[in-house]
Parts: C-alpha cells; structure tokens; sequence
C-alpha cells in the first residue's frame, strides 16, 4: 500500500504557483532563481484542475507535487486542487503557513497523502506583520492533525546569532524549530560557503550538505523523473535548465536519460532534494549515457553581472567562461581589465 511511511510515486514536480507572496522578507530567494523579471510579483491564478489532473493522468504516472512559491497558500483554488491531487498523487509544500486557508487544508486533506510540510518560519517578517500567533496557531492545527510538518527559518547570517532565543521560543510552544542554509550573498561574502565553524554548528551544517549545492559534472534526473513547473504551467529541467518538458496543461514527456549538471553552483539542488526519486533514476537508466546540457540564458547574463558589477567570479558556468573570453578578447578595452581582474 502506497502511503506517508512507504510512498511509491514515480516523479516529481515542483510547481511554482507565482512568485506573489504576502511576506517580504529580506533574503527572499525567490526572485534569484532566473525567474523572468515580467513575472515576479504579478497576480496568482487558479489552478486549471481538470486540465492539470488530465496532463497527469495521460502520463501514467503517480506524481509528487511539491507547492512552492512565493505562497502557494495564495492561489484562491489550493484546497480545491489538493482535494483532487491527493485522490491519486502525493503532495508536499514549502508555505509560510500565515494564511486562512490552512485551516480549510488540515480539515479536508487526508495527512496520508501530504508528504511533507515546509512551514518556512520566516521569524522577523511573523513579528513585522503582527503574524507570529497565526503561524504558531496554524502550526500546531497541522501537527495534531497529523501532518509531517517542520517549522524551518532560514539560516541567515545575522539571525544565527539569535538562534538559541527563537527556538528556546518556539519549544516553549511546543515547536522544535531548525534552521536550514541561506543561499545568497551577505555582506560581501556568498553563503552556504562562508558560513563559520560556529555557525555551521548552529546549522548541523556538514560538508556533505555544502557540496549539495555544487553539482557541476555530476549526474542529475532533472529532465528524468523530476521537473519544474513555472507559473505559466511550462515545464522546464530545472531553474539553471530551461529546456522543456511540457506544459502542465497541455501534455508532458520526459526524457530516457540523465544528464551531467552544467552549472558550478546550483541554487537548488533537486536530484539531492528527493534522494529516493534520484536513486531510482539511476537503478533505472544507469550513469553511462548521461547528457550534457545547456544552462538557462538569464544565468548566463546573471554571471555576466557578476564579473562586472560585483566582481564575483567563484560561480561560473564552464561554458559561459568560454564565451566571455572569446567575446572580451576580442575588445581591447575589455581585454585589459579582463587580464587585469580575472585570469
Ligand atoms: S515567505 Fe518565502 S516567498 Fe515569501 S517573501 Fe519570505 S522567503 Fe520570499
Ligand atoms: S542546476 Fe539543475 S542539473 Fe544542476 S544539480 Fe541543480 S537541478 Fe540538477
């Protein structure tokens, strides 16, 4: 029997509903993972149900559906779709847990199906917006409606040093509250790499978990079993892949082989994110006709900033390097100050 202890579902999908979000907190990694700038912060749609559980059905596969964001909780059918989706498919979220819905949610979804709740604890934003008792409210509904659920703030620098309050905090309320890697920069410096000895302690941060996010030439099942959903139903690799798979509304097909990450820093490491999902890709298809694959042009222009703007130089994409030579050498100018701060 497929359920919580023993799910059996044969891809997954992180379906961003929109990038429109209630909080706004500072470290917000939403708008760094190449999304187009045209559609951050725009409005968030229904979810086209009957057209979505259509495309799922036609690919004869059981799905886990991963709700991100910005907040998923913002799409005014959620409920509705999560009625339909769990009749046949997992579920998981990654929410800020603050909104009304939640209570319609842990009523009507049965726990078995809903593999994991993400309830970001985004501390500083709840007490800015008067929004620390709904959390912990909606948190402890969830928990003893038997819901996997983990309260999880992000590990960003200047909270760390405040971590043994908040989650003191938090037990108190019957919250056992982590904290989990910031991804981005701080201060002149590009986290999850520079955290200090002290910190990485604070995080149970191993190395392990820090080469997560550096993937390249390593084996990845984006493409094969996993894929990302963008808010206007298409379906690409991954954030750094833009290759399509589909669209969620139209149709979807994945391809037979695995493929080599192309990019030195990976924002969000999926093949690590579902290691049972990537363990089976690979007892599937094996590592030998992995695929090389392009990155998405936005990263590319990304880097280009980075060399120029910030001086950034530790997260080039191999192939991008490539490029840059070819074009800056071309330039005098350019070639001065590119053998002046980079080779
Ligand atoms: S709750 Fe999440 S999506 Fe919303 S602003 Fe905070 S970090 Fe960004
Ligand atoms: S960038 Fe894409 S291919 Fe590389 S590890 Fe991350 S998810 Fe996988």
């Amino acid at each position: 029997m497929s359920n919580i202890r023993n799910p059996q579902y044969d891809a997954y999908l992180h379906l961003i509903t929109s990038y429109q979000c209630n909080l706004e907190c500072n470290y917000c990694e939403a708008t760094q993972y190449g999304a187009n700038p045209s559609v951050l912060y725009t409005k968030t749609y229904p979810i086209n149900i009957s057209a979505l559980k259509k495309t799922l059905n036609n690919s004869n596969k059981i799905y886990r559906i991963n709700f991100t964001g910005g907040e998923p909780f913002l799409v005014p059918n959620i409920v509705e779709a999560c009625i339909e989706l769990t009749k046949e498919h997992f579920i998981s979220f990654n929410t800020n847990l603050t909104s009304k819905k939640v209570k319609e949610f842990a009523e009507k979804i049965n726990p078995e199906r809903v593999l994991f709740i993400n309830a970001s604890c985004h501390i500083k934003e709840l007490e800015r917006k008067n929004l620390l008792s709904r959390y912990i409210h909606n948190f402890l509904l969830c928990k003893n409606r038997g819901f996997n659920i983990g309260a999880i703030e992000v590990g960003y620098p200047p909270l760390l040093k405040e971590s043994d309050k908040y989650k003191k905090y938090f037990l108190e309320k019957g919250i056992d509250l982590t904290f989990w890697v910031y991804v981005g920069p701080y201060k002149g410096k590009f986290y999850p790499d520079s955290y200090s000895k002290k910190e990485r302690k604070i995080l149970g941060l191993t190395k392990k978990y820090i080469d997560w996010f550096h993937q390249y030439g390593k084996l990845c099942n984006v493409g094969y079993n996993v894929g990302i959903i963008h808010p206007n139903g298409d379906i690409s690799y991954c954030f750094a892949i833009n290759k399509s798979l589909g669209n969620i509304y139209e149709g979807i097909k994945f391809k037979d082989k695995l493929i080599r990450c192309p990019v030195k820093f990976c924002n969000c490491p999926m093949n690590m994110y579902d290691l049972p999902l990537f363990r089976k890709a690979i007892s599937e298809v094996g590592p030998y006709d992995a695929e090389w694959i392009q990155p998405f042009k936005n990263r590319i222009k990304e880097n280009m900033k980075n060399l120029f703007l910030e001086r950034k130089q530790n997260y080039l994409i191999d192939n991008t390097r490539k490029l840059i030579i070819e074009k800056i050498m071309r330039n005098k100018f350019s070639r001065k100050y590119l053998l002046k701060h980079w080779i």
